[in-house]
């Protein structure tokens, strides 16, 4: 059996990983230069700079399935955030992962001790269902907003944490994400780290790619078109050549997917600038530090190479700031804006520009509801399989989980 994969994003990957497993003979066409597609990480001048902030979930079911986490050199954060409103800075920690911080916690004025209580409540009936995904936890669905009022959480703490805080991982300070989002992210947060491989984010599909065969992966491929054998999907034409296959997987990201199958699948995106700067005198250490004002240009930043040191050549130190929108600024705007946040929360700190990255499709939106509505792996054509987070949910996790079942799909076909 020959099976062509479209695309070395985390979900083809993992497919191609797992019919590999099971002696198939598998080749993956990605059009980009690399493999990793939204995963991947950047040397410049001795830094590393990932596309996009993004965080890996030790605690993410699916993925450490697949992922060697020891050779990852994962690299955990300091749990909690530091929440910033003009000069001032409040530590706020989970006291379930940090008890040593539970006094600063109580103490800060980021939200009113039973606002602490309403979270370790919403934490623990978070942790208490079982499920892969976000799409898989069970009860009524709504927005994470509407869930946290439903919470009695005071508007408040929902404006100096949650906002920031999970505006940082939708991508959106709104909170209209799907609570089950929220609710899923809270419990990888509360079982597991938050972390970085310590050469980069990059390091995780690559790790994937390097238990395929060498020839298996061929970059600056784009597939062009299908190709049909009547009814059936029976291969892809890439630049150069018709390929012929038992199976296509179509692993792209949703919108070229759509645009190559004309299957239905998620509409519209979330994305994310990321200006990285050269930091000397910012403090903050391990955890991330998060803007509460609204109408701010940073929504948060970290100081990356105190998390995973080889983020930055020795003696220096590599700082990111992460913006929702703003895409249309020029370079100097950005990292003008930047420095004045940062510098605004930290007076001490030096920032020399280094990088910006516009990622304007980092994920599909995921409102209430979306997760029953996304399309199966299985697409309605034969010859055809689909994956990619769009099929589960947008993460890491997500998208390994629908390369998995992806893969699941074929073999049964
Ligand atoms: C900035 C940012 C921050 C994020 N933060 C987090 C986070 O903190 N935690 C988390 O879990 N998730 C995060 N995510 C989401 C996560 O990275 C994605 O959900 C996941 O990487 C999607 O993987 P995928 O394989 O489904 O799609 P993609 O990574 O988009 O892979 C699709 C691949 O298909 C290739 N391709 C497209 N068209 C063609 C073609 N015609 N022919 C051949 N190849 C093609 C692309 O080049 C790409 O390599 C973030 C994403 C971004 C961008």
């Amino acid at each position: 059996m020959r099976v062509i994969v479209v695309g070395a994003g985390l979900a083809g990957l993992t497919c191609a990983k797992v019919l590999a497993e099971r002696g198939t003979e598998v080749t993956v066409f990605e059009s980009s230069d690399g493999v990793g597609g939204r995963v991947r990480t950047d040397e410049k001048d001795g830094f590393l700079l990932d596309r996009g902030f993004q965080v890996y979930f030790t605690a993410y079911p699916v993925s450490k399935r697949h992922l060697d986490h020891r050779a990852l050199d994962l690299k955990p954060f300091d749990p909690g955030a530091i929440v910033c409103r003009g000069s001032k800075r409040n530590v706020l920690s989970d006291p379930v992962r940090d008890p040593k911080a539970l006094v600063p916690s109580l103490l800060s004025d980021a939200g009113t001790f039973p606002d602490k209580v309403r979270t370790l409540r919403l934490v623990v009936s978070s942790i208490s269902q079982r499920a892969e995904t976000a799409g898989e936890l069970e009860g009524a669905d709504s927005s994470s907003l509407e869930l946290l009022r439903s919470y009695g959480f005071s508007e408040r703490i929902i404006d100096d944490f949650y906002r920031p805080f999970y505006g940082g991982i939708f991508l959106d300070r709104s909170l209209a994400t799907s609570s089950r989002v929220l609710r899923f992210t809270l419990k990888m947060l509360s079982t597991g780290k938050t972390a970085v491989p310590a050469c980069g984010i990059g390091e995780i599909p690559k790790q994937l790619a390097a238990r395929l065969s060498l020839d298996a992966v061929r970059t600056e491929s784009p597939a062009l078109r299908l190709l049909w054998d009547g009814e059936r999907v029976a291969g892809v034409e890439t630049t150069d050549e018709q390929h012929e296959a038992d199976a296509v997987v179509m692993a792209t990201d949703a919108p070229t997917a759509r645009k190559l199958t004309g299957q239905a699948t998620p509409e519209g995106s979330v994305g994310q600038l990321c200006a990285y700067y050269a930091a000397d005198g910012v403090a903050g250490g391990k955890k991330i530090v998060l803007n509460a004002e609204d109408g701010g240009f940073v929504n948060n930043a970290v100081k990356i190479s105190a998390v995973a040191p080889l983020y930055a050549p020795r003696g220096k130190h590599l700082l990111s700031a992460v913006a929702l929108g703003w895409f249309d600024l020029p370079d100097e705007e950005i990292y003008r804006r930047g420095i004045a946040d940062v510098t605004r929360w930290y007076p001490e700190a030096d920032l020399t520009p280094l990088a910006i990255y516009r990622v304007s499709y980092a994920q599909f939106p995921q409102p209430p509801g979306v997760h029953e509505e996304l399309p199966e792996n299985r697409a309605s054509t034969p010859g055809l399989v689909l994956a990619g987070d769009y099929t589960e949910d947008s993460s890491i996790n997500g998208s390994m989980l629908s390369g998995e079942k992806a893969a699941g799909e074929v073999m049964r076909a």
